[in-house]
């Protein structure tokens, strides 16, 4: 399908309609995918009257603003985050699509914001990556690769540099220290980022995540019990990969500039 044939604002609607689908999913995997729940079944009921959502009031955005963040049933309040969630999903699509144009990089780029913006969010609020967003990732990297710049090869050689280099750091840190440092959550988010971003980008992702993380702790007063204090490394990395995609070459280029 040449999608060059189609008008960029129906395609933007598309991708804009499918964010928000993402985002309102999001709501249920950033519930479920930490308590191990599963996440097809059962269905999302009010949290206070416990009645089943029917399809009509769980559409993205709409269902939320027209029912002005009320229950239907039982007048109680719908948390503001499944809003805020569901526009996050829009703004993901738009961001991947307006830096890479409408192509199938566009589209490998908005699905990985959008898987980004869940770890990102777990992550902060759990400690945990889920397996299940970073595998999805990796697969999805590499088969996105055949249809993209990247290509394959670069594709495989960063998921394997980027879970090498945190086993390797892991182990070292283990063997120096008698602790895990980093769990196998933030392997198989770098893998995941290695797999849509390519070898190169691995270590400007790890060099910003530490900054974000090491900036993080020292404001956050959580610098005192230096090296023992427990991080989300997996939100930084998923900002700094943000960051790198969107801006990477705008920002080394800059870099270059200064010399
Ligand atoms: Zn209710």
């Amino acid at each position: 399908m040449d999608v060059s044939l189609y008008p960029p604002v129906f395609m933007l609607t598309i991708a804009s309609v499918f964010g928000a689908c993402f985002g309102s999913f999001s709501n249920v995997l950033i519930y479920r995918l930490p308590r191990n729940l599963s996440v097809v079944g059962p269905r999302s009921f009010c949290p206070s009257c416990k009645t089943q959502v029917s399809w009509y009031d769980n559409l993205p955005l709409l269902s939320w603003l027209l029912l002005r963040g009320k229950c239907r049933h039982c007048q109680a309040a719908i948390s503001a985050r499944y809003l805020i969630l569901e526009v996050a999903g829009i703004l993901c699509t738009l961001a991947g699509f307006a830096r890479f144009g409408i192509t199938a990089e566009g589209a490998a780029a908005a699905i990985y914001l959008l898987l980004l913006l869940n770890i990102a969010i777990i992550d902060w609020q759990h400690m945990i990556i889920p397996h299940t967003l970073t595998i999805t990732g990796m697969v999805l990297g590499l088969v996105f690769s055949f249809f993209t710049p990247l290509g394959l090869v670069p594709s495989l050689l960063g998921l394997l540099l980027g879970a090498g280099i945190i086993l390797a750091v892991s182990y070292g840190y283990k063997l120096l220290r008698g602790v895990v440092g980093m769990g196998g959550g933030d392997v198989m988010l770098m893998g995941m980022v290695g797999a849509f971003q390519g070898p190169w980008a691995v270590p400007a992702v790890l060099f910003g995540g530490a900054v974000m993380g090491t900036v993080y702790a020292v404001t956050a007063g959580k610098g005192k019990v230096a090296g023992e204090a427990k991080l989300p490394f997996g939100t930084f990395l998923a900002a700094a990969s943000l960051v790198v995609l969107l801006a990477g070459d705008w920002l080394w280029a800059t870099y270059l500039t200064l010399f």
